[in-house]
């Protein structure tokens, strides 16, 4: 069994402030981490590997510094990492991601055929969740999107069963292998890497593919293949104002006082 899981590296949102000015991500100083979702995505491989003695491989679309993303996949068990990285991928939107991140998966599946491609659910910057069903499209093979647990496996048949997180109740879905999961929060608690696989994952090359390897026609990746364009980020408005409770708004009385004010302003509604 094959597992390859995609891994971005994305800003420390906890961090990150907008520019009143330029109104875009103030980057500067801003720690990188590797997206949450897909330290799940992560995890569940690895839990692949311990289940049915899975082969782990890490992808990464991004600059040279998202190597780091993929040494951290391995030193909980991934056993290697790609990244892909080449000024001509930059920019791109989750049309030109899934392009380069779907044909990079082929061009893998080549030497060891892939079963399950697993993914975040999305990630904390872009926050699109467009880019693993780009890829199943891409790779035309099926997609379960919003996984948050995988009931079972039947590696004879090549089939999969897992339970989708949707609003108000979950549906149980099997599907055939090759497949593309992306999963939620809750499907599992990540590992903490341990010392002897942090420095294991340091001596691990990490292989690098250009477009020179990828072969990619320049007018479908980065900006040039990119139709979608960020032109703006900003922080929604807020409408500030207080409200002044009268004489007889006492503690007493303060839920009701606060309630009839909400309803006065259309915030809640009582039927
Ligand atoms: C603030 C902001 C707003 C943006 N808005 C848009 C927009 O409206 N439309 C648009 O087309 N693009 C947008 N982009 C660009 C978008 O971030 C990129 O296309 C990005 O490479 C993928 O989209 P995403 O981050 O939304 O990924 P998602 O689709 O949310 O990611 C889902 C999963 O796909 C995998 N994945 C995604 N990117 C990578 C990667 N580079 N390498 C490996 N795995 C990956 C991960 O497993 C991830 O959990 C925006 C970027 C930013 C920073």
């Amino acid at each position: 069994m094959h597992i390859v899981v995609c891994v971005k590296m994305v800003p420390d949102t906890t961090q990150v402030s907008i520019d009143p000015v330029t109104n875009t991500l103030v980057r500067e100083g801003v720690p990188f981490i590797t997206n949450p979702f897909d330290t799940n995505a992560v995890e569940e491989a690895i839990r692949f590997k311990d289940r049915y003695g899975a082969y782990v491989t890490a992808v990464s679309m991004g600059p040279p510094a998202a190597e780091s993303v993929l040494r951290k996949a391995i030193s909980i068990g991934a056993d290697e990492g790609i990244l892909l990285s080449d000024r001509a991928f930059g920019g791109a939107d989750t049309l030109a991601t899934s392009t380069v991140l779907g044909l990079a998966i082929k061009r893998i599946a080549e030497k060891r055929p892939v079963d399950i491609i697993l993914c975040g659910k999305q990630t904390i910057d872009g926050d699109t969740a467009q880019v693993g069903p780009g890829i199943a499209r891409r790779m035309d093979i099926p997609q379960l999107t919003l996984v948050d647990e995988v009931l079972s496996v039947n590696q004879d048949q090549k089939t999969i069963k897992v339970r989708r997180k949707l609003e108000g109740y979950h549906e149980i879905v099997e599907s055939q292998m090759p497949c593309m999961i992306t999963v939620e929060r809750e499907i599992n608690t990540p590992r903490y890497p341990t010392v002897p696989g942090r420095l294991d994952a340091d001596d691990i090359d990490i292989q690098v593919w250009s477009n020179n390897v990828l072969k990619l026609d320049p007018n479908s990746i980065g900006l040039l293949g990119s139709p979608t364009q960020v032109r703006r980020i900003f922080a929604p408005e807020r409408e500030k104002g207080e409200i002044m409770m009268g004489e007889g708004d006492q503690k007493d009385n303060a839920v009701e006082a606060i309630f009839n004010k909400l309803i006065e302003k259309d915030i809640v509604a009582v039927k």
